[in-house]
């Protein structure tokens, strides 16, 4: 970032109640009514700069508490405006992510007289037609629908004065950013900007640069994020008893609400026959499954119906579960950062909770990256009899590692010897 030291807040623990922070009666009245006691770091830091209307680039994860930092200045700073015309544009990658934020602002705004749509695809035009023609103040859309509705002419966004960019290295990994630099195009350059990224890549400091005015960048450490109550285990398994292994685990009842991770669609699909046949109720969702069939999978998993979610990355983003007992990373993520944004989903808003990693000796590299990203060795649990990864054991350490406990960010970074895979492109999903 080209922005000032000075303007780099690394956001301390609260200290704060929402009462401290400049938040109309109305929605401190909402916020309680969620159910939230403290604000989280994100909101601590952003609220009170974003509802004086100044741009911000807040860098922090789903599973941070960042949508109600938006939110809530938005809803305080349009409390007082008449009805009608679309005054913030919230733009997010997925549809999970519109609904999820639309459903966090009708609950935030409960007792205010603002109303917000989602605008996202894979559903009929003529109710976000309707909306968008002058139902509601604030648009949560994602950006190829947001275009469709756009290109018919009726989406007015002369009196738009708050911007939205949320979880933006995602658009760009979606290959998003053409569509959100035509939305840009189009919509009043007067107006506050507000850009949410776990990440930082240049392309989206690029697209900071250009569209937002003297930004105050407030930081959520990952790291921080991701050793907050979250404890962390990794087997080294072959690569074809990982469903073995997961359903051994799975004797354990703790693990009673477990998200799944797999690297694609028909891992996802194969992973959740298997369970099946062995008698495993496991809900699914990923980028190839209906809306429909979207819903229906989040709603078991709520439920309780099914104790497993499996999901891919991009399906399973912005997706919101709460009381998630285990992450279970039945495959290595790609991009070590994503290892962040899966464990985010346990232990969210301050809880506790558990990262199982399923490491395969061909993902030892990737995984190494994880760990260098989160300063800290992962410990190793030992693998049951007959799942390890076969009689090569070129992948054990040197040094046995800790047990148990997460060292947290401060611990010594990993030694330099291990191969990382540094130097190689990540592939983006
Ligand atoms: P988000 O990062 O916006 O996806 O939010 C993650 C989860 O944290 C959601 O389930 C929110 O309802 C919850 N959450 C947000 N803010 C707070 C808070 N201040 N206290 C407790 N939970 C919160």
């Amino acid at each position: 970032m080209t922005a000032p030291e000075s303007q780099q807040n690394a956001v301390p623990r609260p200290a704060t109640t929402f009462d401290d922070l400049p938040l109309h009666v109305t929605l401190r009245q909402g916020v309680r009514e969620m159910g939230y006691h403290e604000p989280t770091p994100i909101q601590e830091g952003a609220i009170p700069t974003a509802v004086l209307g100044r741009d911000i680039i807040g860098t922090a994860q789903t599973g941070t508490g960042k949508t109600a930092a938006f939110l809530l200045p938005i809803l305080e700073r349009l409390l007082d405006r008449p009805r009608g015309p679309i005054y913030a544009l919230v733009l997010t990658p997925t549809r999970e992510l519109a609904l999820q934020a639309e459903g966090f602002l009708k609950k935030l705004g409960r007792h205010t007289r603002l109303r917000g749509a989602a605008v996202y695809g894979g559903v009929g035009m003529g109710d976000q037609e309707r909306a968008l023609r002058g139902g509601a103040e604030i648009v949560i859309a994602t950006p190829g629908r947001l275009l469709d509705h756009m290109q018919r002419g009726y989406v007015d966004f002369r009196s738009l004065r708050i911007l939205i960019l949320d979880e933006a290295d995602r658009m760009l990994d979606m290959g998003f950013l053409p569509d959100v630099r035509r939305i840009l195009s189009r919509i009043p350059r007067d107006r506050q900007t507000m850009l949410f990224s776990a990440t930082m890549p240049p392309e989206i400091v690029r697209l900071s640069q250009e569209f937002l005015k003297d930004p105050r960048i407030i930081r959520v450490d990952p790291t921080t994020v991701a050793a907050a109550g979250v404890t962390h285990r990794a087997y080294v398994v072959s690569p074809d008893r990982k469903t073995d292994l997961l359903i051994e685990l799975l004797r354990d009842r703790e693990m009673s609400s477990v998200l799944v991770f797999v690297r694609t669609k028909h891992r996802a699909d194969r992973l959740a026959r298997q369970l099946e046949q062995r008698g495993i109720n496991a809900s699914v969702i990923h980028g190839d499954r209906s809306q429909s069939q979207r819903v229906r999978a989040l709603e078991g998993f709520r439920a309780g119906h099914s104790r497993l979610l499996v999901a891919t990355d991009i399906a399973a983003r912005g997706v919101d579960v709460e009381g998630v007992s285990h992450v279970v990373n039945y495959d290595v993520p790609r991009e070590p950062e994503t290892y962040i944004h899966r464990v985010g989903r346990t232990a969210r808003a301050q809880r506790r909770g558990d990262a199982v990693t399923l490491v395969s000796r061909e993902e030892l590299d990737e995984f190494a990256r994880v760990e260098r990203l989160l300063g800290s060795e992962i410990p190793r649990a030992e693998t049951p009899e007959g799942m390890g990864p076969g009689p090569t054991q070129s992948y054990q350490r040197s040094t046995p590692p800790s047990r148990g406990i997460y060292r947290g960010p401060s611990a010594p970074r990993l030694g330099g010897n291990r191969p990382h895979g540094v130097g190689r492109r990540p592939r983006r999903y």
